[in-house]
C-alpha cells in the first residue's frame, strides 16, 4: 500500500465490510481480508473536502477519488461494479462518521414526515451476495458471458443523462418561442444516447458463442458492438435485463418503525441517497 512509515502506522482500517459482488468483476481482484471482506478507511480531511462539493458524489472522479482514498486494497477503482458502489460508499460514510445514518421517511398511514435513525452495521450485516448467474443462452443458441456495469459506465450515463434534460429544457423553450431548430438537436441527441446505452450493454459482455459447437468465441468489443446493434429487441431485452440483474446491490432497505404523527407501525423501505450521505 505505502511505503512511508508514517503513514503506514496512522493509517489503519476502521472496519472491514461483505461486498455483494465478494471480489467477483474487479480486474485486478481487490484484497480481501481471510473472511472475504474488504478494509474501510476513515475519510482523511482532504477527502471530506471532496464529499462537500456539491453533487460531489454524482461525480465520478469524486467517487473514485473517495474509493482510492478510503479502499486502498482496491487498485483500479473506475472498474468497480456497479453493485457494490453504495455498500463501499456506506461504509466509507460509517468508517468517517459512525453507524447512525438520519433518513426522513414518509409514514404509510398518514404521510407525515418522520426523521429516522437507520444503524448502518444493520445495513451492512444485510447485505447478501449477488447470485444472478452471469451466464445466458438465447433462444437461437447464441451464448453470452456478462458482467455487471462498471462505476465508468455509471458515470459515462449520468452524464449523458444530463445533456439529455438540458436539450429536453431547451426543448421546451424554443417550442414555446416557435423555433424548429431544437427538433433536429433533440432528435441527434436522442440517437447519442440510444447509441450509449447500446455501448454500455456491449461493454459488459466478456464474450458471445456461437450456436455452432466447436467454433471459437467472440471477445472482440468492436464486433460485439455491431452485433447487438442488429439483434432484435427481444434479444436485446434479455441481455440487458441480466446486466442489470448483475448490477443490483442486494441491499434490504426495508425497515420496521412507529410514526411520530399518528403513531401506528408501518414498514417502509428507505431510499439512500447517496448524495445526502456525507452532508452531515
Ligand atoms: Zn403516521
Amino acid at each position: 500500500m505505502t511505503a512511508n512509515p508514517l503513514i503506514a502506522a496512522y493509517k489503519k482500517p476502521a472496519l472491514y465490510v461483505a461486498l455483494p459482488s465478494k471480489g467477483k468483476w474487479y480486474d485486478p481482484k481487490p484484497k480481501l481480508s481471510v473472511d472475504g471482506e474488504l478494509a474501510v478507511y476513515a475519510m482523511s480531511a482532504r477527502d471530506e473536502l471532496i464529499t462537500k462539493t456539491p453533487d460531489a458524489l454524482f461525480n465520478g472522479e469524486a467517487t473514485v477519488a473517495l474509493i482510492q482514498s478510503c479502499c486502498p486494497d482496491i487498485e483500479n477503482p473506475r472498474q468497480v461494479p456497479v453493485n457494490d458502489l453504495l455498500i463501499i460508499l456506506l461504509a466509507i460514510r460509517q468508517a468517517s462518521y459512525g453507524n447512525e445514518l438520519s433518513v426522513d421517511i414518509k409514514c404509510t398511514h398518514c404521510e407525515a414526515i418522520n426523521q429516522m435513525a437507520v444503524d448502518g452495521n444493520v445495513l451492512l450485516s444485510r447485505v447478501t451476495e449477488n447470485t444472478y448467474d452471469n451466464l445466458i443462452k438465447l433462444e437461437n443458441g447464441f451464448a453470452l458471458e456478462l458482467t455487471p456495469y462498471t462505476i465508468e459506465d455509471r458515470t459515462r450515463l449520468q452524464i449523458q443523462q444530463v445533456k439529455q434534460q438540458a436539450i429536453v429544457q431547451q426543448l421546451v423553450q424554443a417550442e414555446e418561442q416557435g423555433e424548429e431548430k431544437m427538433q433536429e438537436q433533440f432528435g441527434k441527441t436522442f440517437v447519442e444516447i440510444a447509441e450509449l446505452t447500446v455501448e454500455l450493454v456491449a461493454r459488459c459482455i466478456r464474450s458471445v458463442h456461437l450456436p455452432e459447437k466447436g467454433s471459437e468465441p467472440i471477445t472482440e468489443y468492436q464486433d460485439i458492438f455491431d452485433w447487438l446493434k442488429i439483434i432484435t429487441k427481444k434479444d436485446y431485452d434479455e441481455i440487458r435485463n441480466r446486466v442489470e440483474q448483475l448490477s443490483e446491490n442486494n441491499l434490504d432497505t426495508n425497515f420496521e418503525s412507529k410514526c411520530l404523527e399518528c403513531g401506528k407501525d408501518y414498514k417502509t423501505n428507505v431510499e439512500l441517497d447517496i448524495a445526502g450521505f456525507f452532508a452531515g
